[in-house]
Parts: structure tokens; sequence; C-alpha cells
């Protein structure tokens, strides 16, 4: 054993040198205490990467009440073009373009897990459609309501990228109407 490894030189970087060049000296406890440094410190990496990473605001409707400060606050939006059966307007979508965010496409109607079961071409491109008449250009992205998407859908993966849960872990995402899996206040914090 180097003389470094031998028990009683230095003290508690001895002691984790140790623990590093001979695994089997390493108590529960060590492991207990390796696995939380490693979730801290992914913790902290992931808070970063949200704060630097555009913010999102799903839910974006003229159908869905969304705080103003929430509004402000968010770097991209994710419309749904249909909501509620209703399509976005014109008037609806210039007061949007104002705001100069980026706008992307979320669900068509965004019925619950809309595309859970398979969702053809005519229903994606209605969609498209609508949102492009409003806005004057096509999304980039697609977000599926739940982030639900079913296999029979990959299709979509072909037409444009399809952000999904690891999009959701990355970023920010606030939700008009503050129904998502985290409440807005959270998102703000973490
Ligand atoms: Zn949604």
């Amino acid at each position: 054993m180097k003389w470094w490894l031998r028990e009683g030189v230095g003290s508690r970087w001895n002691v984790a040198l140790r623990s590093f060049a001979y695994p089997q000296l390493r108590s529960t406890g060590a492991c207990f205490r390796a696995a939380c440094v490693t979730v801290a410190i992914l913790i902290v990496g992931l808070f970063f990467i949200r704060l630097v990473l555009p913010s999102q605001l799903d839910d974006v409707s003229p159908n869905v009440f969304c705080e103003e400060d929430l509004m402000e606050l968010a770097d991209v939006y994710y419309v749904i073009p249909k909501f509620e059966n209703v399509s976005i307007d014109e008037e609806w979508c210039n007061e949007i373009l104002k705001r100069e965010k980026k706008l992307e496409m979320h669900g068509v109607y965004h019925t619950y897990r809309e595309f859970e079961v398979f969702r053809g071409e005519e229903y994606f491109n209605e969609g498209i459609d609508i949102f492009e008449e409003c806005f004057g250009f096509r999304p980039m992205k697609f977000k599926p309501g739940q982030l639900v998407l079913g296999k029979e859908n990959n299709w979509i993966r072909d037409e444009m990228e399809v952000d999904l849960i690891w999009n959701q872990i990355f970023h920010k995402v606030y939700h008009c109407g503050d129904t998502g899996f985290f409440p807005n206040w959270f998102i703000r914090i973490f």
C-alpha cells in the first residue's frame, strides 16, 4: 500500500483516497454519501442548465387564461391551434406576434393525451395550416399534449422536431392555466 494511502496519514482526504483506491474498504455509509453527492451535483447542474436555456410557456391559446408576467417571462410560446374547437384568430395572433417570442405548436386540439392514438397527416396538418395561416410561418417544433406521442405517430418526427420529456426536464416550462405536472411557482424557483 502506498504511503499516502496508509491509515493515519492525513485525515479526511486520506479516507477518501483509500476508499477510492480500495473499494472493498468502503462502508455502506460511504457509498450512500457518494450517491447523495452525485445526486446533489446532478440537481445543481440541472438547475443551471434550466436557468440558462430558453424558458417555455405551454397551453398558449385565446381560450386559456395566462398571467401577464408569465407571458413576459417565457421565451418560447407553445400555441394550441384549435383548443376547444376554436381556431386561433388573426387579432389574437397579431397580439402574440407583437411580443416577439419564438412560437411553436402544442397539440392540434390538445384533448387529453391527443397523440396517444394514431393521428394521420390530415389531422396533424390541420394544426399546421391553422398555425401558418394565423402567424404567417410554419412551426419548427411540435409538442404533443401531456407529452404523449404514441408509436403510430412517430412519422411526425420525420416532419419536424418533437419535444417530449427530455425537453421538459432541461427547460423551465410554465403553463397557462397552471395545469402542469409542477406548478408555475415551482418552475420559477427550479
Ligand atoms: Zn399542454
